[in-house]
């Protein structure tokens, strides 16, 4: 089963992919993690991924295309968990087209809602957090970024709720609740 975590950044995509990992044997494909690994890799590409990145902008669509199609051509058993791809709707037609070329399917679009300030108060607080117990603060997590970072959101990814509408795969859970909640509400989506 292949399956997208859909929302806006401080969401709760990466906990809740994690959590599909160990519990499902699922293989999450994070284009954020692979962005950052690219970042410290000292080419080029990586210093321009760098710039944009920490900015809070999206970074081209031909780059997280590409990152997406290395990865699915390795294959998973348990299937893939999209999170934090696509974020453009031309992302999307790729995605989709790339999974077709594999005979694969797209199961279920999972769209966590959770409001502005929560989530700018999410993320300021994982870099409080971050920079009291000495560990790396993400360049992208301050106000300024993740202002612009919510801006992209509404702007370049929002419309794919509307687009997985219209295919008859959208599902909602409320990304406000425990953690534990919203693990049960993707799971009785999965399993229904
Ligand atoms: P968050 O969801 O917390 O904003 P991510 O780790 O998913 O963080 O992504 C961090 C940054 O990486 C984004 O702000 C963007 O610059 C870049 N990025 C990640 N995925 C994509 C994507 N699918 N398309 C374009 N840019 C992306």
């Amino acid at each position: 089963m292949n399956i997208i975590l859909l929302g806006p950044p401080g969401a709760g995509k990466g906990t809740q992919a994690s959590h599909l990992v160990s519990s499902r044997g699922m293989v999450q494909l994070s284009t954020g993690d692979m962005l950052r690994e690219a970042k410290t890799s000292g080419t080029e590409m990586g210093r321009r991924v760098a710039e944009v990145m920490d900015r809070g902008e999206l970074v081209t669509d031909e780059i997280v295309i590409g990152l997406i199609r290395e990865k699915l051509d390795q294959g998973s058993d348990g299937g893939f968990i999209f999170d934090g791809f696509p974020r453009t709707l031309a992302q999307a037609d790729a995605l989709g087209e790339l999974l077709a070329e594999k005979g694969e399917t797209l199961d279920a679009v999972i769209e966590m809602q959770v409001d502005d300030e929560t989530l700018v108060r999410r993320i300021v607080n994982r870099a409080e957090e971050a920079r009291a117990a000495g560990q790396p603060v993400r360049a992208d997590d301050n106000e300024e970024s993740m202002r612009i970072r919510l801006m992209e959101y509404y702007k370049k990814t929002a419309p794919l709720i509307g687009y997985y509408h219209a295919k008859g795969m959208l599902n909602r859970v409320d990304g406000l609740g425990s953690i534990e909640a919203v693990q049960a509400d993707i799971a009785a989506i999965l399993d229904n």
